[in-house]
């Protein structure tokens, strides 16, 4: 079949994730012409929707960041820089209200949100949806209620309340029917968010719930309080319920993550990036150490789209940016970029002897790209393999996105980082 050449875009960022989304935002913002090419949604889709940016700190989050890349300069945030932490998340918290999902911090400025999960387990992140936040047991007095719904099997509201009694929070459990379902047991997040996107079945969920409140503080409900009319679904309850609602992270699929991704990709539309989610890059066509464009798959044969920058944010090992093999092989399939492992032949050294070991597994902190302070992959002798392909986001080396909790800061980090160099513009900070 007969290749169709395409009109070059400024940059294309490759992955929908979270690096991948912002990159592509940062990028539109400052004018350039942005192709975003995913073989799917990210991780967002999946995680609890929030913001890890260094869940161990216990105080000001972000000195506690800066002294750890101080003593650990191949960390991403150390490679990133301090100050592209701070502005991104900034512009993270902007490009959500602009979008309606609006993101929020802790009462106490700088400190970590402590957000019950659905077991009564306190999570520590940095940044979560305004929804989330009004939860913050931060110096919270008074009686929680937690509301689920009659059979539903993926939230018990008595086991979190018993836990969250362990850790000194008050906490009441409600169960009420689901909104139009009287059998729940089976249904998935995101439908029971379209559910109270209806405002009559959202009543009768409130009417059910009025007797109940009595002297509780706040209303914690499972993060499906609506998916395109959430803030309205959410002020609706407050209002009603005369208490503050918030969300609880529910398993996945995320409904806080459909929000946000639904609302950056329409958002990028409206900016007239090009959005292609469904469709895998195949390999980057490369000319004396530039990329000049990549092949992306279609039914049966590939598409080159052609641009001057290109943002690798497609991963690691979660979600295809990264593959390996039964004899241990670690390799990125677009540009055959080096990739960083935990060494050894074969998967002797991925995995320690213990399931649950405290600083998690070699496969996950070991693997990966290795980039320099410019986000550009390195090679063997810490030379850059190409001069216009920079990386983002899970796909670098250097820190565990399982047990280091803070993922979600360095795709955002990494994403601002690899967009100012690639447009030139980390002399700039008004764009
Ligand atoms: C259940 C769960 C809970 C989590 N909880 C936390 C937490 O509490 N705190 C924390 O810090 N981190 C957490 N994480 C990790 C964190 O969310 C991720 O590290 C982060 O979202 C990764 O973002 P990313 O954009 O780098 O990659 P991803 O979200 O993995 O996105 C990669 C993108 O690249 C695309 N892609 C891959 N290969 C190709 C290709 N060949 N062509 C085109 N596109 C391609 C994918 O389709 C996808 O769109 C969690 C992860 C999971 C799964």
């Amino acid at each position: 079949m007969t290749k169709t050449t395409q009109t070059g875009s400024d940059v294309i960022v490759i992955g929908a994730g979270l690096a991948g989304l912002t990159a592509a935002v940062h990028a539109v913002q400052t004018g350039a012409t942005v192709r975003l090419i995913a073989q799917g949604w990210g991780q967002q889709i999946v995680t609890p929707g929030w913001i890890s940016v260094c869940d161990r700190a216990k105080d000001d989050v972000i000195a506690e960041l800066r002294g750890y890349a101080a003593l650990h300069p191949a960390h991403p945030y150390a490679l990133a820089g301090d100050e592209g932490m701070i502005d991104c998340l900034e512009r993270f918290r902007a490009i959500t209200k602009a979008i309606g999902v609006p993101y929020g911090a802790c009462v106490k400025a700088g400190h970590n949100l402590r957000l019950t999960t659905l077991l009564g387990a306190i999570q520590t992140p940095l940044l979560a949806p305004a929804s989330m936040v009004s939860g913050d047991l931060t110096g919270v007095t008074g009686e929680i209620l937690l509301v689920s719904f009659t059979g539903w099997r993926d939230f018990y509201p008595a086991l979190a309340a018993s836990n969250l009694a362990k850790q000194g929070i008050t906490a009441r459990a409600v169960l009420v029917d689901a909104p139009g379902a009287p059998q729940a047991w089976d249904l998935w997040p995101v439908e029971l968010a379209r559910r109270f996107d209806d405002p009559a079945l959202r009543q009768r969920v409130i009417d059910q719930l009025r007797p109940h409140v009595q002297n509780a503080a706040k209303i914690g409900f499972p993060a499906v309080v609506g998916l395109e009319q959430h803030v309205e679904a959410l002020a609706d309850c407050t209002q009603q319920l005369e208490r503050p609602c918030f969300e609880i992270a529910t398993l996945p699929p995320s409904v806080p993550g459909t929000r946000l991704s639904n609302r950056l990709r329409r958002w990028l539309l409206r900016q007239r990036a090009r959005v292609q989610i469904g469709h895998p890059v195949v390999h980057g066509i490369v000319e004396n150490r530039r990329c000049v464009g990549v092949d992306v798959g279609a039914l049966g044969h590939t598409n080159p789209f052609y641009a001057d920058q290109f943002i690798l944010a497609t991963g690691g090992l979660y979600n295809g940016g990264i593959q390996s093999d039964e004899s241990g092989r670690l390799w990125e399939p677009i540009f055959d970029l080096p990739v960083k492992g935990p060494g050894g032949t074969g998967r002797e050294k991925w995995y320690h002897a213990n399931l649950l070991v405290h600083r998690g597994h070699a496969v996950h902190r070991h693997t990966g790209l290795r980039v320099n302070t410019r986000m550009q992959p390195l090679d063997a002798d810490g030379a850059p393999v190409l001069d216009n392909v920079y990386a983002a986001g899970h796909l670098l080396t250097g820190f565990n996105p399982l047990t280091d909790g803070c993922a979600e800061g360095i795709a955002l980090a990494t994403a601002l980082k690899a967009v100012q160099v690639a447009l030139a513009l980390e002399a700039q900070k008004s764009y």
